[in-house]
């Protein structure tokens, strides 16, 4: 399907790998590149690998000259200081364009209400920092100067039960009418290689946010080959 804006393919790799693995992925992600290197003109491809990962990360990208962009998977509240565990805005802005915020399981176990999530978007405008906010249903608070979100309901995530194309369709036409100023909608719930395409064939949707799948580096290299044909499909 012929689209005239990008679309978005975001991994998010939450709590998982190790250095080591995080290495790992990224010299297998290479060997497929090399062997079969995809046209991804059309296409923003963004890794939310663990903070802890991103010095490494972004070095390897560069050597590998790989079409990835990062992005954090969170971001504190304050500019700098006495916050413990805490990684600011200008700590992140050398390392990613992009951070997730208010991604369910950080409003479940970190109880992040919706002033936090403020403070936060606040934060990663000052840094230069594009949030991609995470929103479960169409009903709930965006605040203003976000531009990109992420629909994800709650029971799809990490169930292998994904929203349909056309519901997720649905939930972004009214995510676009109620909210003017947002440029990309985007759908994450048990995304894979296997069901990516319906969500490329549905106008109304910007990208995806897949997890589980981006952690395996064929999966994820698939996943991308999908986009990338899909995007191209007479219709
Ligand atoms: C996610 O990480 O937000 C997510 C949607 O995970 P999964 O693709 O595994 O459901």
């Amino acid at each position: 399907m012929a689209r005239t804006t990008p679309f978005y393919i975001i991994g998010n790799w939450k709590s998982n790998k190790t250095v080591e693995s995080a290495v790992q992925w990224f010299q297998d992600m290479q060997t497929l590149w090399r062997k079969e290197p995809l046209d991804v003109s059309g296409v923003i491809i963004i890794l939310c690998p663990s903070t802890l990962h991103l010095t490494t990360l972004t070095s390897l990208v560069k050597l590998f000259t790989l079409p990835l962009q990062f992005g954090a998977q969170d971001i504190s509240p304050n500019l700098s200081g006495a916050f413990t565990g805490d990684v600011s805005g200008e700590m992140l802005a050398s390392l990613v364009d992009y951070t997730l915020i208010g991604h369910s399981e950080r409003r479940k176990y970190h109880a992040e209400n919706e002033s936090e999530l403020q403070k936060k978007v606040d934060q990663a405008a000052k840094a230069g920092i594009e949030p991609v906010y995470c929103v479960q249903s169409a009903e709930m608070t965006i605040p203003q100067n976000c531009k990109i979100v992420a629909y994800e309901p709650v029971w799809a995530i990490g169930t292998g039960k994904a929203e349909t194309a056309e519901n997720a369709g649905q939930v972004a036409g009214q995510l676009k009418s109620r909210h003017p100023q947002l440029s990309t909608i985007i759908y994450g719930g048990s995304v894979t290689h296997e069901n990516v395409v319906s969500y490329v064939q549905t106008a109304a949707l910007d990208g995806v946010l897949p997890g589980g799948a981006s952690l395996d580096a064929q999966k994820f290299y698939e996943l991308i080959r999908q986009v990338t044909q899909a995007i191209r499909a007479p219709t």
